[in-house]
């Protein structure tokens, strides 16, 4: 058995990519982003507002980052739910300099009072607000400075019309093809010295639901178990035995994945069964299963949203009908 590699502390732990040039696929959106900044930076404006949407995980509080220091302005972060006064979005905005970026994650999330304070600042830079209570109350109107409001949304189509109309750059992300993981890996392994070779990350990549986050999760968890075990023989059949003990599958579905579809499968004939039930026969939180488990599920064509609840597929039966796990 070799010796345990070194465990050197983890530099830039969340592994952001910090320019354009450094961030890996999404290509389309990422050409698209580089010119309206370039145009943008020529004009000495602002950037438009820029809504991204797409999947947890896939890049878009990243790029919200890479956009600010492309501009070489301030990125202001906060997310949806946490702003639930007026006074908090007022405090956001007058806090924000000549083009900084107002990052709010979740977007879809911000309640109709805020979003209704929002309009104006979006399209004016100005802000209304009520002081005082009673007959004695009276709207106020600040000036801000020009800045762009990045937004992102696992659920562009819970943003009410006029909102997403308010964003002139709308980018949706997709999830990554494995090679793009795999070269997202590489350079994680490379700059904690891991020293995984590219057979080794593929099937990592290959079990990562086609999103950054997941492979960058397994990958440190990899490390652990090989810093513990040592790296013996051939690392990727290692690799494929640690994955096993994970109890991420072949495909990349883990037990949780494998729960939701045995359930429909089994206890509601392969459906269709409604969020709601299917939550509660679970026991999961309805939010958990919609915007984490379903929707690889349904982009590999495991499960089906129907109108009329949630089915299984041809595929996700014979999923099932493998020996798990791998
Ligand atoms: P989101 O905001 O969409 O949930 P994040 O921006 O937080 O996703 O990204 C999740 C993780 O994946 C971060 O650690 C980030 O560094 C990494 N990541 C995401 N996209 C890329 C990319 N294109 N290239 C390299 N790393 C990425």
């Amino acid at each position: 058995m070799l010796e345990p590699p070194p465990s050197p502390a983890i530099s830039n732990p969340s592994q952001r990519p910090q320019s354009f040039d450094r961030y890996i696929g999404q290509r389309h959106n990422v050409e698209q982003l580089k010119i309206y900044v370039q145009a943008a930076l020529a004009r000495g404006t602002s950037l438009d507002h820029v809504l991204l949407s797409g999947p947890p995980g896939l890049g878009k509080t990243t790029l919200a980052q890479i956009i600010a220091a492309e501009m070489g302005v301030q990125l202001h972060a906060t997310s949806g739910p946490v702003i639930d006064k007026a006074g908090d979005l007022a405090a956001l905005l007058t806090a924000l300099g000549t083009n900084d970026i107002l990052f709010i994650d979740e977007i879809h999330r911000l309640s109709p009072q805020i979003e209704e304070i929002l309009y104006p600042a979006m399209e004016d830079y100005q802000l209304d607000l009520m002081v005082g209570e009673g007959p004695g109350a009276r709207s106020i109107r600040l000036d801000l400075h020009p800045f762009s409001l990045v937004a992102a949304t696992t659920k562009p189509g819970h943003l009410t019309a006029p909102l997403r109309d308010r964003f002139g750059i709308q980018l949706r992300l997709e999830y990554y093809r494995q090679e793009e993981l795999q070269e997202i890996l590489m350079a994680a392994s490379e700059s904690w010295q891991l020293g995984f070779n590219l057979e080794a990350l593929g099937i990592i990549a290959a079990r990562a639901r086609g999103t950054p986050r997941v492979a960058l999760r397994l990958l440190r968890r990899l490390r652990d178990f090989v810093q513990v075990h040592g790296a013996t023989g051939c690392l990727a059949t290692q690799v494929s035995g640690y994955l096993a003990q994970l109890d991420i599958d072949a495909q990349g579905l883990d037990k949780m994945d494998r729960r939701v579809l045995r359930c429909i499968e089994e206890r509601y004939e392969g459906g269709p069964v409604g969020l709601e039930a299917l939550a509660i026969a679970l026991g999961e939180n309805k939010t958990t299963l919609e915007d984490l488990v379903e929707p690889y599920l349904v982009q590999q064509d495991f499960l089906q949203r129907t109108p009329r609840g949630r089915k299984i597929t041809t595929k996700g039966r014979a999923h099932l009908r493998q020996r798990p796990p791998c």
